[in-house]
């Protein structure tokens, strides 16, 4: 490089940093085309034949044939519906204070897809996540708000955007799109066992799955070369959804730095709303701090939860909890009631379609849902550009 291209060189760099930084910072809304035909969850949240909801309503306390009856379920599922997902086991076992100095297998369920092209270290990837036993006591206990409604709520979002997640990255295939410029965006889905306490809260007895996970993750490498150091470094948002589908949730924001996430997720709920798209009757917003700015949260000293071990690592979370100061946790909330009968399915199902269409964002699907003039005219260009390929080879 001679010195006089210096200055020139020095502006190429500042623009290449300016647009790593922008595709860094992508997240792209979904038009109310897009939003009003993504797929609903239709009789699958039934909570007695529905074939994603009604396998997760039973006792599953760790180390039950409950629970690996629903950990049989999430492995079902992803492998018939959506075979294209990577499925992962993390095993860990531990006492517990009734567990007589026997050791409790605790086993957290994780279902992966990254693009087809990219390196497992250079993924960064949304992380969402439910946990799936139910506790101990009172004898019996469904657990449907706590998580099994939730677990129910991500796998339909899951398989609502996989079409589209596969239309995209084979057009930015085809498109030629230079995939090492593109940032490598994936998500995972993380069912962990061993949220509950078996006997009262304490540091040791709760969170054994989360617990667990993230100091596996924490101390797994990635490849030599990777992006990102660990499969935890990988994430880019961990959304945890607590305590959902009672009806008229109240959902605060908790952390400055992810408050924009939330807002993108509150000014979904509204545009639901409007388009008149939500089943449930509530016309109060359920995130509540939407309207505020991140300096106007008030300082909370959190809930205790499944975000705790990777909040302490750094990671950035969204907790999505039915809490608020005046009226506590949601009435059900680990009492014998907490079963499918006392759920609230219409609004089970706008979670899950907030959820669906918050996903879809962030992995940036619109005009790929198959439906709008944008895939419409994403497919004519494919066409065209295939018909151009097509007579140069003739031409040759
Ligand atoms: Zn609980």
């Amino acid at each position: 490089m001679s010195l006089a291209n210096r200055g020139l060189w020095g502006h190429l760099w500042l623009l290449w940093l300016a647009l790593l930084m922008l595709l860094g910072e992508a997240y792209e809304s979904i038009s109310d085309d897009t939003l009003k035909a993504l797929p609903r969850p239709n009789k699958d949240f039934d909570i007695h034949k529905g074939a994603l909801l009604s396998p997760i309503l039973r006792p599953r306390v760790p180390g039950t044939p409950g629970s690996t009856a629903v950990l049989n379920h999430f492995a079902d599922f992803f492998r018939t519906t959506l075979p294209k997902w990577k499925i992962q086991f993390q095993n860990s076992t531990a006492t517990t204070p009734v567990s007589k100095w026997k050791e409790v297998p605790f086993v957290n369920f994780i279902a992966s897809r990254d693009p087809p092209w990219a390196h497992v270290g250079d993924v960064s990837r949304l992380t969402l996540v439910a946990h799936y036993d139910s506790k101990l006591e009172p004898e019996g206990l469904i657990g449907a708000i706590d998580s099994a409604a939730p677990c129910a709520m991500l796998m339909h979002a899951m398989r609502s955007i996989d079409d589209a997640l596969e239309k995209k990255w084979a057009a930015m295939k085809k498109q030629g799109v230079d995939t090492s410029l593109e940032e490598h965006r994936g998500i995972q889905v993380v069912f962990l066992d061993g949220e509950e306490a078996f006997e009262t809260w304490t540091d040791e007895d709760s969170l054994y799955g989360s617990r667990s996970l993230a100091a596996a993750w924490d101390n797994e490498a990635n490849p030599a070369m990777s992006s990102f150091k660990t499969p935890l470094s990988s994430i880019s948002l961990f959304v945890l959804l607590d305590l959902l589908g009672a009806k008229t949730p109240v959902i605060q924001s908790y952390y400055e730095t992810t408050h924009w996430a939330y807002r993108n997720l509150g000014s979904l709920e509204r545009r639901f709303r409007s388009l008149k798209q939500f089943k449930s009757s509530s016309t109060e917003p359920w995130l509540v701090d939407t309207s505020k700015n991140e300096h106007e949260l008030k300082p909370m000293g959190g809930i205790q939860d499944d975000h705790l071990p990777f909040l302490a690592r750094g990671v950035e979370i969204l907790h999505l909890i039915d809490f608020a100061p005046f009226k506590g946790f949601p009435e059900v909330w680990h009492v014998i009631e907490d079963d499918g009968e006392h759920l609230d399915l219409d609004t089970v199902e706008d979670w899950s379609m907030l959820i669906t269409a918050f996903a879809a964002e962030w992995m940036e699907l619109e005009g790929y849902f198959g439906h709008s003039d944008l895939a419409q005219k994403r497919e004519d260009e494919d066409t065209e550009e295939e018909a151009i390929r097509l007579n140069k080879k003739t031409e040759l």
